[in-house]
């Protein structure tokens, strides 16, 4: 199960290993901000996906239209006028493309010709995602590993797994797990290693506004949850 650790320290870095990702914040200020998701699927309606994205795109600008003037907002000022159509462009198309599983990208496998049979990292993948509590973003690296069997995976595809996952309103344990999960499927191993430390602007503008700390989740399986294999993982990403 998940694990919630809230130190009063406040002290960057709180780093939790284990075999299912637990979650560890530095701190949390009230209730209903716990950032703890309650399941390894992102949370959608039956009918997700009954409304064309053209359809999605002008109810949410038209809710948008609505928000930024029940603030008060002049929206027949020209900076102000197509703000409403670009933030629903930007929802559906880009920063949550990840919630449509059409967007999910090919992966192609390439035979391990090698014989290469160690561990492979890939190091400071850009993770860009939103927190689901707040909506701001959450930024920050994913370090993967694999132990390949028998099929390789093109590089950029680990980036493109991380980037259609974290293109969801998300909780950063889950992305972790997610990601795993993509990638014990297409590489048909349980061989995985995902790390992820990040920054959440939720943390840092708002609340207690603490501006140093980042959160690591982590998720190993198969063969890292050997100690050593762990940790040569660990000194590689270090
Ligand atoms: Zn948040």
């Amino acid at each position: 199960m998940i694990n919630s650790n809230y130190g009063a320290n406040g002290k960057a870095g709180h780093h939790m290993n284990g075999s299912s990702a637990r979650y560890a914040e530095a701190f949390s200020d009230e209730i209903g901000a716990q950032h703890v998701g309650t399941s390894y699927d992102t949370p959608m309606k039956p009918n997700a996906f009954e409304l064309s994205d053209e359809e999605k795109m002008r109810q949410v600008e038209g809710h948008f239209r609505e928000i930024m003037d029940v603030l008060g907002l002049d929206l027949t000022d020209d900076s102000l006028r197509g703000t409403p159509k670009r933030v629903a462009k930007m929802f559906v198309k880009e920063i949550f493309s990840g919630l449509n599983p059409e967007n999910k990208p090919g992966i192609s496998l390439f035979d391990n010709k090698f014989r290469y049979r160690q561990m492979l990292v890939e190091k400071g993948i850009r993770v860009q995602s939103f927190c689901e509590h707040h909506f701001l973003p959450i930024y920050g690296q994913a370090h993967i590993a694999y132990i390949a069997n028998g099929k390789v995976i093109g590089l950029s595809k680990l980036n493109r797994i991380v980037e259609y996952y974290a293109r969801r309103p998300q909780v950063q344990e889950r992305l972790t797990v997610q990601i795993a999960n993509e990638l014990k499927k297409v590489l048909g191993t349980d061989d995985v290693a995902v790390y992820i430390d990040a920054k959440h602007m939720c943390v840092e503008m708002r609340g207690v506004e603490h501006q140093h700390c980042s959160t690591v989740t982590t998720e190993y399986s198969g063969k890292f949850l050997n100690e050593n294999t762990r940790a040569e993982f660990l000194q590689v990403i270090r």
